[in-house]
C-alpha cells in the first residue's frame, strides 16, 4: 500500500538547500581568500579557529585537513604509539579506530548499550590491560555519551580521555558544549557533518597549551620555524577556502541544529509504531541529531515500505568495526559485541537535515506509522 502525497523523493541527506541559502556569502568569502592567495593555513583558518574555540568553550582550536588526521594527531600528541592500546566503541564510523591504528597502536573495541547505542561504560574495565593508554568516546549520531562514566574510569586507571566529536558540533552534555571535556576533542568538518566545510576539514579542541603547540608543529611538517624540522611531521593543514566557508557556516550552526532538534522531537513523539525503536535520550544529553537512526526486526521489509513511499533511508553503519576485514587480524568473531552487531544489521537512518520541510516530516511519520 502506498501513501500518495507527492512523487518526490525524500533523501536521508540533501546538502543543496543549505548551500543555495548561503551561496553569495560564501562566494564573497572565497573571493577574499583568492585575492590574498591565502590558500592554506593563514588568516582565514585562524579566524575560524578563534570562533570555533569560543563556540566549544575551549582555549584552543586547531584546524586540520580532516577528522581522521585529527584522530591521528590526537594519538601522536598524547605520545601513543606501537605497543599501546586504545579503547574505542565497536559501533562507530571506522575512522575512530584509524586514529590509534595510524599511530601504530591497537584499537580495543567495546560494545554499546542496547538502548543509547553509545559506548557501554560497564564493559570498559574488563578491556583494560597494562598497555591501555586512552579511551576515545564517540558522541554517536550527535548525542553525547556518558562522559562522567568514561571520565571516572580514565581517572581510576590513569588513562587519557579523548572525545570523538565528529558528529556532534554544538551538542551539549549537562548544558555544556562538547569539545572541552577530555584532554582533547577531535572534529570532522566533512561536508555531510552538522558543520561541514565546502571541502574536507577537521580539527582538534583542547585547553592544554602544550598540546596545541604540538599539534601546530605536527600538522605542518614538524616545524615551527619554516624549513627547520624539529620532529617528523605531516602535512595535515586546513585549506583557506575551507576555513573561510566554516567561519560563515558556524554562524548558522545553532539555528540549523535547533531545526534538527525540532524534527527529531517530532519523530520521537509522533512515531508511535511499536515495531520501531529509536535511540534512547538520557537526561544529560542534548543531541544535535547528526543522524536519526532507528532499528526494526525486519529491516528489509521496512526499507521496501519506505522506498515505495518515496523515502530514501541510509545505513549507519552496516558493519561494526570489529567485523571489518581491515581488522580481521584482531581475531574477532560474530557474537563478540552483540549490541553493536544487532544495531548494524537492523539500523536505518531516516531523513534528517535542517532544510526538511514540515510536510516532508509529516510524510515520514505517516509512512512509518502505517508500516
Ligand atoms: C566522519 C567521522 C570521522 C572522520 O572524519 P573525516 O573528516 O571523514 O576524516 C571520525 N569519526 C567519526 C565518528 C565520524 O563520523
Amino acid at each position: 500500500m502506498s501513501i500518495t502525497m507527492t512523487d518526490k523523493k525524500i533523501p536521508c541527506l540533501d546538502l543543496k538547500g543549505q548551500h543555495q541559502q548561503i551561496k553569495h556569502e560564501i562566494f564573497k568569502a572565497f573571493e577574499k581568500v583568492y585575492e590574498k592567495t591565502a590558500f592554506t593555513g593563514g588568516p582565514f583558518v585562524e579566524e575560524f579557529e578563534k570562533d570555533f574555540a569560543e563556540f566549544c568553550g575551549t582555549k584552543y582550536a586547531l584546524g586540520l585537513n580532516n577528522g581522521t588526521t585529527a584522530l591521528h594527531l590526537a594519538m601522536l600528541t598524547l605520545g601513543i604509539g606501537a605497543g599501546d592500546e586504545v579503547i574505542v566503541p565497536a559501533n562507530t564510523f571506522i575512522a575512530t579506530a584509524w586514529g590509534p591504528t595510524h599511530a601504530g597502536a591497537t584499537p580495543v573495541f567495546v560494545d554499546c548499550t542496547a538502548d543509547t547505542w553509545e559506548i557501554d561504560v560497564t564493559k570498559i574495565e574488563e578491556k583494560i590491560t597494562p598497555r591501555t593508554k586512552a579511551i576515545i568516546g564517540v558522541h554517536l549520531y550527535g548525542q553525547p555519551f556518558d562522559i562522567a562514566g568514561v571520565e571516572a574510569i580514565c581517572k581510576k586507571h590513569n588513562l587519557k580521555f579523548i572525545e570523538d566529536a565528529a558528529q556532534a558540533q554544538g551538542a551539549r552534555y549537562k548544558g555544556q558544549n562538547v569539545g572541552g571535556f577530555g584532554e582533547m576533542a577531535t572534529f570532522s568538518f566533512y561536508p555531510g557533518k552538522n558543520l561541514g566545510a565546502c571541502g574536507e576539514g577537521g580539527g582538534i579542541t583542547t585547553n592544554n597549551e602544550a598540546y596545541a603547540k604540538k599539534i601546530q608543529s605536527l600538522r605542518s611538517h614538524g616545524s615551527v620555524v619554516r624549513y627547520y624540522h624539529d620532529e617528523v611531521g605531516y602535512n595535515y593543514r586546513m585549506g583557506g577556502l575551507e576555513g573561510a566557508s566554516l567561519t560563515i557556516k558556524l554562524k548558522y550552526l545553532e539555528g540549523w541544529n535547533n531545526r534538527r532538534r525540532h524534527i527529531a522531537s517530532r519523530y520521537l513523539n509522533e512515531i508511535t509504531n511499536p515495531a520501531i525503536k529509536m535511540q534512547a535520550q538520557p537526561e544529560w544529553a542534548d543531541s544535535v541529531f547528526h543522524l536519526f537512526v532507528v532499528t526494526t526486526e525486519d529491516k528489509n521489509s521496512l526499507v521496501k515500505h519506505l522506498e515505495s513511499n518515496g523515502i530514501q533511508p541510509a545505513y549507519h553503519y552496516p558493519v561494526p568495526c570489529h567485523m571489518q576485514k581491515a581488522y580481521a587480524h584482531l581475531g574477532h568473531k560474530e557474537g563478540d559485541f552483540p549490541n553493536s552487531e544487532y544495531l548494524a544489521s537492523h539500523c536505518l537512518s531516516l531523513p534528517m537535515f535542517a532544510e526538511l520541510s514540515e510536510e516532508d516530516v509529516n510524510h515520514v511519520i505517516e509512512v512509518i506509522n502505517k508500516y
